[in-house]
């Protein structure tokens, strides 16, 4: 009898078709290791206040090496988290990197327009790579980087950690399961006031704006939200404060059509606090608040709450990443993923700069 294991055998080995076996685990010996060594590329805020920590808690993999450009912060981190100096890099020797056994995985944590570079140097050494989201400023970056990984057998993981959510899946679960029937409209919102005036995020050559930063949390709502991708887009940038978003948006608003003929408006700013997602079925209502932080999402719906426990949403994300590896399995958030965003990114940036609708 075909029984419930050998059928998510048989998934996983289908599954693992598409994916590349993790050949760094065997690197110089026939055992598989318990925990895969990560690399954080980038020690800003995003390495140090949330991946580091949150690489004490994780049980598939630890904080085994870094790659900075600044000493002081390569001795700091030594100190703080044990790391050996055998497994400290700097921006020029990184790609030496290949010979660490240590190193499984490189996480690229690094300003958007970096991330091509890092990418495509890290599966050049062999190694699988994490990479922040959002994916690069590009099409073009992204299918170099899926390419390169392909290439090269290793595997590519873009940082949605809300994907890993369970609060997330819960939402997806229910449009997936039609529970109130079809998506008829979807609202989405995702900022913060960034007081900042000369970080990357304002900075077009470093891949700044509003939409790659924060407007891929409202556009992942409302394409995780409908299930979808979408079809059409218009959209509207505008900024309070232009002599700080001199060469990006500071605000973008976004309306996206979805085959089934589903709606989403959706908007994301450096100068408004919003953390919103509300989806009306044709029988039934959803909403979330917040829907993207780092931890207790939560929401409701006509029938019933979402407020699933979380210890750690980044412990989460790297864990089941590693899992994927280790078990020739697929990742939650491949290259792919992360391209599906940049094609609508694009279109949007397209859509605002001509006043029309543009179809992807
Ligand atoms: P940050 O500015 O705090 O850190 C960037 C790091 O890159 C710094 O250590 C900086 O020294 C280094 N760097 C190297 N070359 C640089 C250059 N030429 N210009 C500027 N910095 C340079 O940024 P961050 O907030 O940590 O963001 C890094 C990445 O992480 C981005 O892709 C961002 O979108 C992503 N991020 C993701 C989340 C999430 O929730 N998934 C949250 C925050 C940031």
């Amino acid at each position: 009898m075909f029984n419930r294991r050998e059928a998510l055998k048989s998934l996983v080995i289908g599954g693992a078709a598409s994916i590349f076996s993790p050949n760094v685990l065997l690197a110089g010996t026939a055992k598989k290791k318990d925990k895969l060594g990560i690399a954080l590329v980038g020690l800003g805020y995003y390495s140090t206040d949330l991946l580091a920590p949150a690489l004490q808690m994780t049980e598939k993999c630890y904080l085994a090496g870094i790659v900075t450009g600044t000493p002081e912060k390569a001795e700091k981190w030594k100190q703080k988290y044990n790391i050996p100096d055998k497994n400290i890099y700097n921006y020029q020797n990184f790609d030496t990197i290949a010979n660490n056994p240590d190193i499984d995985i490189v996480y690229v944590v690094l300003p958007p327009s970096m991330h091509k570079e890092y990418v495509i140097r890290a599966a050049k050494a062999g190694k699988h790579v994490f990479c922040e989201k959002p994916m690069a400023p590009s099409i073009n970056d992204c299918m170099a980087m899926i390419k390169v990984c392909k290439d090269n057998k290793v595997n590519l993981a873009i940082g949605y950690r809300c994907q890993h959510d369970p609060n997330t899946q819960e939402y997806m679960r229910i449009t997936k399961e039609k529970l109130y029937g079809k998506v008829r409209m979807v609202s989405c919102g995702a900022g913060y006031f960034d007081a900042r005036t000369t970080h990357w995020k304002q900075s077009k050559a470093l891949g700044g704006g509003v939409m790659g930063d924060m407007g891929v949390y409202a556009l992942q709502g409302a394409r995780l939200a409908t299930g979808e991708e979408p079809i059409a887009v218009t959209a509207q940038s505008s900024t309070t404060r232009p002599e700080i978003y001199k060469e990006v948006e500071e605000t973008m608003m976004f309306q996206l059509q979805f085959p089934s003929g589903a709606l989403a408006a959706c908007h994301t700013s450096f100068g408004i606090n919003m953390n919103y997602l509300q989806v009306n079925y044709e029988k039934g209502w959803l909403k979330m608040e917040p829907f993207s932080s780092y931890l207790n999402n939560k929401g409701s719906h006509s029938n019933g709450i979402i407020d699933f426990p979380l210890k750690n949403q980044q412990a989460r994300q790297m864990d089941e990443d590693c899992t994927a590896l280790m078990n020739s399995t697929q990742l939650t958030a491949p290259g792919e993923e992360g391209l599906r965003d940049i094609k609508v990114v694009e279109a949007i940036y397209q859509a605002a700069k001509s006043g029309g609708t543009v179809k992807i």
